[in-house]
């Protein structure tokens, strides 16, 4: 094959480097909603790692001219276009065919290739049939990248400037061909050069304030892209530089001081999660903890103490979800239940005092609210959570908060923020 190549074709290991990738998926059964396109998702995370990021991500159904135009695409936005799939025997499996059309290049049949097929189906006793033979068909010039796993190869393709790499659809046979054919000769390519990542975790606001506190941020440092993803009671930013790993992290450390600069005690230490950076705190300041939960169920106690050695700072927590557990468990009077209720910001202070008491702890939160789907008041909708935390000192903090979202949000949420009012005040302790 390789005797034949003619040298537009072939990608050369001292070609230069990639910066921009898309990536294809070709097969109708994605686009129904029986199959999800995964291969992509790993495949970004590889190309990243090459310090090479995507574009442009598409999903195309099993026809040669929709192929045939996605590649096109593709290839104005990127300059390495990665697609999986289509690579069977069958007649539906035409992204050889479409791909050689478009780049107006010529298939041919490796029959080198096709013998080795037909030995491959001898050792497992089986006469290969004949539609196999397609399988043998590449693109003049195109580098064969071999499937161990598949009879489906691959290909590498130079043309016009741009690259694209043709892989088996089925994970397993695309991630092999790439660690092992595709991936050494990128990585080579880009030498020191690499995406460095880091992860700031913020907590106790919602998407839209926190984008507004980094805007001027944002603005500072537009050329490096800052991913914002919100989840329930945590908003992370992703900040992340394509470079050598020095040049990285001095810009990584100063985009993360001017993030810090502006959100303040807001951002959790980075790419460590709440109940670890709480847990963290705690340790490190000597101090101990008990909660009081009434819609969260215990997932307050259940997130301190996923962290392995909780036991040095959790002392425990009690679930008192009727008022008369309220009453006789933490303490609370009947006369509080009575003139406010029990969502309200006496009951809550009254369970964090008496979890305190309780457990002899230095800290305690409580969390009383209407986790939905009723319940809710005009007062008081659904949403609607109080808080409160107790010192042994005396001092006290109550808050109010609205969550939007069915019964697990809310209870997520509010767990979160609870873990986020301790982690605040051990931090300024
Ligand atoms: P083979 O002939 O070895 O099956 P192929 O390239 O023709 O290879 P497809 O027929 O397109 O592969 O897909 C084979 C399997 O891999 C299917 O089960 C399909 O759902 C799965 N698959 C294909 N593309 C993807 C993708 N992008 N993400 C996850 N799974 C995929």
């Amino acid at each position: 094959m390789s005797s034949e190549r003619p040298p537009e074709a072939a990608p050369h290991a001292d070609a230069p480097r990639a910066t921009r990738a898309a990536i294809i998926a070709v097969g109708s059964e994605m686009l129904s909603s029986l199959r999800q396109d995964t291969n992509s998702l790993w495949l970004t995370a590889r190309l990243e790692e090459v310090g090479i990021s995507v574009v442009r991500k598409s999903i195309v159904a099993d026809d040669p001219e929709a192929i045939g135009d996605e590649v096109s695409f593709a290839a104005r936005c990127a300059d390495l276009v990665v697609m999986t799939g289509g690579l069977g025997p069958t007649a539906d499996d035409v992204t050889v065919a479409a791909v050689a059309r478009r780049l107006d290049m010529p298939l041919s049949r490796n029959e080198d290739y096709v013998a080795r097929m037909r030995e491959r189906f001898a050792r497992r006793g089986i006469r290969m049939p004949a539609v196999n033979e397609k399988q043998a068909d590449f693109i003049v010039g195109a580098r064969v990248l071999e499937n161990p796993r598949g009879t489906a190869p691959g290909s590498w393709i130079a043309r016009g400037g741009k690259e694209y790499v043709i892989l088996p659809g089925v994970p397993s046979e695309m991630r092999e061909i790439m660690e092992a054919r595709v991936l050494p000769v990128l990585r080579e390519r880009a030498g020191r050069i690499r995406a460095s990542r880091r992860v700031l975790r913020v907590s106790g606001m919602g998407e839209s304030a926190v984008e507004e506190l980094v805007a001027p941020v944002y603005a500072k440092w537009k050329d490096d892209p800052v991913t914002i993803l919100a989840s329930p009671g945590e908003v992370q930013l992703h900040l992340r530089i394509v470079g050598e790993p020095e040049e990285a992290a001095r810009r990584l450390d100063a985009m993360e001081a001017d993030f810090r600069q502006a959100l303040g005690q807001r951002v959790l230490s980075r790419d460590e999660d709440l109940a670890s950076s709480v847990g963290r705190h705690l340790r490190e300041s000597g101090l101990t903890v008990a909660v009081a939960e009434s819609c969260t169920g215990g997932m307050i106690a259940k997130l301190l103490t996923d962290a392995p050695g909780s036991s040095d700072y959790f002392l425990g927590g009690l679930v008192a979800y009727s008022n008369a557990a309220k009453v006789e468990f933490l303490a609370v009077a009947e006369e509080t239940l009575r003139s406010h209720g029990a969502v309200s910001e006496e009951t809550a202070r009254a369970m964090a005092r008496g979890a305190r008491e309780r457990f002899g702890a230095d800290l305690a939160v409580a969390v009383t609210g209407i986790a939905g789907p009723d319940g809710g008041t005009p007062e008081k909708p659904v949403g609607t959570v109080f808080f409160a935390l107790a010192r042994r000192e005396g001092a006290e903090v109550a808050r109010r908060r609205e969550f939007n979202g069915d019964r697990e949000v809310v209870r997520l949420a509010a767990s979160l923020y609870a873990l986020d009012l301790v982690r605040r005040a051990v931090a300024d302790a």
